[in-house]
């Protein structure tokens, strides 16, 4: 064993039942982008807010526009080794709830049961004024259709169902809610807006009740994420971080594993299992 597994196995024996917390970092093998370089800091242009999204025209066209390109990236990823160590985590009964800040719903496809998807889904779309949902793939369907001039543009892959395309917006047609026309958006928390209440009181439920809290593959810059651990550390909860770089919460920290985070996982499940 290296060091560094050999300490996530003794974490995980001194405190059975943990509540994960994953972040962006887990999915980057799955080909979806993360925001925050390892300093934590913005990698690319700050992703569209809330508020803005709401209020402006120009940046819903533009969003939709750029999520007929982006989209088809974030619908087609796989579950990575990490995502599959996790479920398997769960099955050895080490998880008491896997909180992730992703939207990508890839824990889930991997196996595990036990999951709340902090900001949202992107595959879930929701009518802003009479509460309509459907999947985000129908969206992306009827924006299709009604954008055909715009789905033969290629851009790199952004985060979270984005691409890096700027043309010019102004003639793209929102798809909008085929109930009451109002505004549809996928059913993420954006940036500026915040996680609905009775989410964020369930899943601090979950770590009243856990050992210990174990953060995977978040810097924890957003509050959202960070909050657990400031509650941790109130309720004397140790906290383990996997990830690589800096962390908003490493003064926090019980185990800081600066490592790569499926050899990792995948080292630590071989040890747990070889007891
Ligand atoms: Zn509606």
């Amino acid at each position: 064993m290296t060091e560094a597994h050999a300490e996530l196995v003794e974490f995980i024996h001194q405190y059975p039942r943990l509540l994960v917390l994953t972040g962006a970092g887990i999915s980057t093998d799955s080909g979806i982008p993360d925001y925050r370089d390892q300093q934590g800091q913005w990698k690319r242009q700050q992703p569209v807010q809330h508020p803005d999204f709401m209020r402006c025209e120009h940046t819903r066209k533009r969003y939709w526009g750029r999520s007929l390109v982006g989209w088809p990236v974030m619908r087609d990823a796989l579950p990575n080794p990490a995502h599959n160590a996790l479920a398997q985590l769960e099955q050895l009964g080490h998880v008491s709830l896997l909180v992730t800040q992703n939207v990508d719903g890839l824990h889930q496809r991997a196996g595990s049961h036990r999951v709340v998807d902090l900001h949202g889904r992107s595959d879930r779309v929701v009518c802003m004024s009479c509460d309509y949902r459907c999947s985000r793939n129908d969206t992306h369907r009827r924006s299709a259709e009604l954008n055909p001039d715009f789905t033969h543009y290629t851009a790199a892959t952004a985060p979270d169902g984005d691409a890096d395309l700027e043309v010019d917006f102004s003639r793209f047609r929102i798809p909008e809610c085929h109930r009451c026309g109002g505004i549809l958006k996928p059913d993420v928390v954006f940036f500026g807006d915040n996680v609905p209440k009775q989410r964020v009181v369930n899943a601090l439920d979950a770590l009243e009740a856990a050992d210990g809290l174990l953060v995977i593959g978040s810097s924890l810059m957003v509050y959202s994420g960070f909050r657990f651990c400031r509650k941790a550390q109130e309720w004397n909860k140790p906290i383990a971080a996997l990830t690589l770089g800096k962390t908003r919460a490493d003064a926090l920290l019980s185990l800081k594993l600066n490592a790569s985070i499926t050899p990792l996982l995948q080292a630590a499940l071989h040890g747990l299992n070889a007891q």
